[in-house]
This record gives C-alpha cells, sequence and structure tokens, in this order.
C-alpha cells in the first residue's frame, strides 16, 4: 500500500518516521516503535490538524510510493 511521509516525529521518540496511508491513517513507520498509533491518538484529539495533514499530503504527494514493510 502507498503510504506519505509526514513532517513531524513520533511522540514516542521515534524520530521522523510518521506515514500517512491511503486510508487517512497516520503511524509510526519505524518497526519497534512502542506506540505506533501514539501519532494518530494524540491528532484524533485535534480533528482540524488531521484534516490539514491529510490534505496538505494530498497536494504535495511526498513520496507517493513508498511501500510498506
Ligand atoms: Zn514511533
Amino acid at each position: 500500500m502507498a503510504a506519505y511521509l509526514v513532517r513531524g516525529k513520533c511522540p514516542r521518540g521515534c524520530g521522523e518516521t510518521l506515514m500517512l496511508d491511503q486510508s487517512g491513517y497516520v503511524f509510526c513507520s519505524f518497526d519497534k516503535c512502542p506506540q505506533p498509533d501514539a501519532a494518530y491518538l494524540l491528532l484524533e484529539q485535534a480533528p482540524k490538524f488531521l484534516a490539514f495533514i491529510r490534505n496538505d499530503a494530498r497536494l504535495l504527494s511526498i513520496n507517493p510510493t513508498i511501500d510498506q514493510p
């Protein structure tokens, strides 16, 4: 599945590992992340910001063809 690189860092300290998949789910792509959905859970508290990220990824088409492991 294609995914988009999201600017910003995983709240669990993995670094700049956040990705956005085609369903609009934001997750940490680091395979040893203790909580890959940490960013998503935070974003759920801020729906407007999540909508902005999704729209931004669509407009910029950043790394449009990164394959998931
Ligand atoms: Zn992480």
